[in-house]
């Protein structure tokens, strides 16, 4: 029999599992030719949500959880799910319920009957904030352009893939990781299920404004060496216009400089990013610290 590791970070998302619990056990109950594992990584939540998954992982024994030290970060709370994942198809999926459960179905038909190696979840945005839309789709244009990657505008952190997929993910050892586009970089065939926006049934985004920018900041620079090609581009615009403004008396040189001096802080703070990522992948701290799991016990 075949078997599916479903992994599911979760962060103080202890409004919404049983909700999530029970939908998951419905797609378990629809799909019988095929075993399930789900493995919940507690990403260091301060509610009550790890004292639920041991709750329900004592009810039943395809469930299995990892829970972190503290909170590491989405993208962590998903490495671990992919490391402990056994089965033969692996999927990853938010806790919050704005992915449907039912597709899980279709990803597995799909991967079986359409000689693809990875089913990748893509939404329709209409319904979701303005603000949130326009900059989602700013990103997606500029990462596209200033990396060599292609990510398809609306892709979700819900896919469905082969083992030999999840291996080649696990096969990036980065600090810095974003995972949709390791997935781009890795190639292989993909196919595509689109479905509607659905709003956060319970809980709250654990993702504000800032944390937003920030998010997308540090995976942009973490596949583009462009802004480190900035300060050549600027260097150039500036010989030029040095040239130009020469001996014009009518000029207020003040104003120059100080425009000169921004633009050159500018390059350092860029040069600043870039050498503090490089620090942290040369550290090599562990990504995430499990304290518990119930892995032995299953
Ligand atoms: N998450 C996590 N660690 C974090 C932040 C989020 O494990 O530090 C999980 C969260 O519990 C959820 C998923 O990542 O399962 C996506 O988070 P959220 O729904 O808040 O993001 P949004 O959909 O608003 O982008
Ligand atoms: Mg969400």
């Amino acid at each position: 029999m075949e078997k599916i590791s479903i992994v599911i970070p979760c962060f103080n998302e202890e409004e919404i599992l049983p909700f999530l619990y029970k939908e998951l056990s419905d797609v378990i109950e629809n799909m019988k030719k095929v075993c399930f594992e789900i493995i919940f990584v507690d990403d260091g939540s301060t509610d009550k949500t790890l004292e639920y998954i041991k709750y329900i992982s004592k009810k039943d024994n395809y469930i299995k959880f990892l829970s972190f030290s503290r909170n590491f970060g989405q993208e962590s709370a998903i490495l671990a799910g992919l490391k402990f994942a056994t089965g033969d198809y692996v999927c990853y999926m938010d806790a919050d319920l704005q992915d449907p459960t039912c597709l899980i179905k279709d990803m597995y038909s799909i991967l079986k009957n359409n000689s693809c190696d990875i089913v990748i979840a893509k939404r329709n945005r209409k319904g979701e904030n303005i603000l949130i839309r326009i900059l989602s789709i700013l990103f997606y244009k500029i990462f596209n352009k200033f990396t060599e990657l292609e990510i398809e505008q609306n892709e979700r952190n819900f896919r469905m893939f082969s083992k030999k997929v999840n291996d080649s993910i696990l096969s990036f050892n980065e600090y810095n990781r974003y995972i949709k586009g390791i997935f781009n970089y890795i190639g292989f065939n993909k196919s595509y299920i689109e479905y509607d926006y659905i709003k956060r049934k319970k809980g709250k985004t654990k993702y504000g404004f800032k944390g937003l920018i920030k998010y997308a900041y540090s995976s942009f620079i973490s596949w583009s060496l462009f802004p480190l090609r900035v300060p050549y581009y600027l260097s150039i615009l500036f010989l030029i216009l040095t040239l130009i403004l020469f001996n014009n008396k009518m000029i207020n040189y003040s104003y120059i400089i100080c425009l000169f001096t921004s633009i050159e802080f500018l390059c350092i703070g860029i040069l600043g990013s870039y050498i503090s990522k490089m620090i942290l992948e040369t550290k090599k701290r562990p990504l995430y610290i499990v304290k518990e799991d119930n892995f032995d016990k299953k």
